[in-house]
């Protein structure tokens, strides 16, 4: 009999089609199941009656905005049991989630047969994720436009070999798992859903695979070799766009050779990402984006963690290094250019993880506050130019410290707009930006 399938994500701005769904979407569809997504809470949607619900999380500080989209849909099934709910959040706050509501919680990945009380369930991670729900043409209900919703999604390995305090992979994808084919994957999507631009690997660390030679080979072959091109139509007339290969949940510095490199810029890598998480790794780190340099590889995206163990000093220390690391690139006439990232930690546990008002160790609010001031004229990026930021960060940490410290906080703000010559953030939007 066919079933009636509900499809959610809440409605947090993300860069990244929701994957799983889009893989339970095809495991309904198999089984001739009618299936509705949407992004958020839709009045219409929640009048009718569904024999079964998904709704997917992500990050534990959308806790509010989740859990509001759970009781938002909880009349919409006959019983609460019936509304399923997976990802990173319902992993991470699997008892808390339960103690609010009387929900099915998912842990972890759809990969061991009967977590949806189904016998054959246990396939749905590995299914080709049904990118019709995520298209406007097929799915008009849909009013939500995914940044990366133009690439191959998939991954050739899960897990990590390392156990990071501050990371969640390790609770979500507890086994390192090698030898997935990329090439199975990116076919299949290609035969049901047509070409896509880009390739988006969600390796958690990809250079600890010992296939990784081999998964390198796979993306050339599959078209995504350095200055790889994509041809549409626009307008009716064929355009040639560039093709991009991102790792995005970044490169295992430590484990990266010079034959890892090589490798690397083989394919049409844009941006090579790094972690520089913490001070102690400086001399690998700083050997590793040389390196990185050294083989053309132009762009990096590099993410800085802060607020974790780390102290202002050093924060403001790695984002130094990583510009003068730019100059250096200039000098010698390289490519090459970093742009740091830097990511604020926030707990994976505890009450603490339902916000992101977080306070570290060695940070207060006041400091937190700055730097997300500064950081808001760049949309959360530092570029990679000396005089931006001299003035944006200051030339050393006594001027960091200072400008961090500047209130009234517009002062921050307007100071690195006006230098960078674009218009300022009308006040309302900056009101609205400063809930974090
Ligand atoms: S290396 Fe990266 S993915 Fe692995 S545990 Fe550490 S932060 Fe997480």
């Amino acid at each position: 009999m066919s079933k009636k399938i509900l499809l959610i994500e809440p409605s947090y701005k993300n860069k990244y089609p929701p994957l799983g769904l889009m893989k339970i979407a095809t495991y309904h569809k198999s089984k001739g199941h009618e299936v509705v997504f949407f992004k958020g809470c839709s009045p219409n949607l929640k009048l009718q009656v569904w024999d079964r619900i998904y709704i997917s999380t992500l990050f534990t500080f959308y806790w509010a905005k989740t859990i509001e989209t759970i009781e938002y849909y909880s009349n919409s099934v006959k019983k609460s049991s019936n509304i399923y709910v997976g990802g990173v959040m319902a992993t991470l706050m699997k008892d808390e989630i339960k103690k609010h509501s009387n929900v099915t919680v998912i842990s972890g990945l759809l990969n061991q047969n009967g977590k949806l009380g189904y016998k054959d369930d246990g396939t749905i991670d590995y299914l080709t994720p049904d990118y019709s729900i995520i298209d406007q043409e097929h799915n008009p209900l849909l009013d939500y436009v995914y940044p990366q919703g133009d690439s191959y999604i998939g991954y050739a390995t899960r897990g990590c070999i390392r156990k990071c305090k501050f990371c969640a992979v390790p609770i979500i994808e507890p086994e390192f798992m090698n030898g997935l084919s990329i090439k199975k994957q990116i076919n299949s999507i290609k035969k049901h859903f047509g070409e896509k631009r880009n390739l988006l690997l969600l390796d958690n660390n990809i250079l600890a695979s010992d296939r990784f030679e081999e998964i390198i080979e796979e993306i050339k072959n599959l078209g995504f070799e350095k200055n790889a091109q994509y041809s549409t139509i626009r307008n009716n007339r064929t355009v040639y766009l560039k093709r991009y290969v991102d790792f995005n949940q970044g490169i295992d510095a430590r484990l990266l050779t010079n034959s890892k490199v090589q490798k690397l810029s083989e394919i049409a890598i844009q941006p090579i990402r790094i972690a520089f998480d913490d001070i102690k790794f400086k001399d690998i780190y700083v050997q590793k984006v040389r390196l990185v340099a050294e083989y053309g590889i132009k762009a990096l995206s590099n993410y800085i963690l802060f607020n974790f163990n780390d102290t202002p000093e050093d924060f403001y220390e790695r984002l130094r290094i990583n510009v003068e690391l730019n100059c250096e690139f200039e000098n010698k006439g390289y490519a090459s250019r970093i742009w740091s990232f830097p990511m604020k930690y926030s707990p994976i546990f505890g009450p603490e993880a339902k916000n992101r008002k977080h306070v570290g160790k060695y940070w207060n609010k006041e400091y937190l506050r700055g730097v997300q001031c500064i950081l808001l004229a760049t949309h959360g990026l530092v570029g990679p130019k000396m005089k931006y930021f001299d003035t944006a960060f200051g030339r050393n940490f006594a001027e960091f410290k200072k400008i961090i410290t500047t209130r009234p906080e517009e002062k921050i703000l307007y100071r690195t707009k006006e230098w960078l010559n674009r218009p300022f953030i009308p006040r309302r939007l900056f009101i609205k930006e400063k809930e974090v």
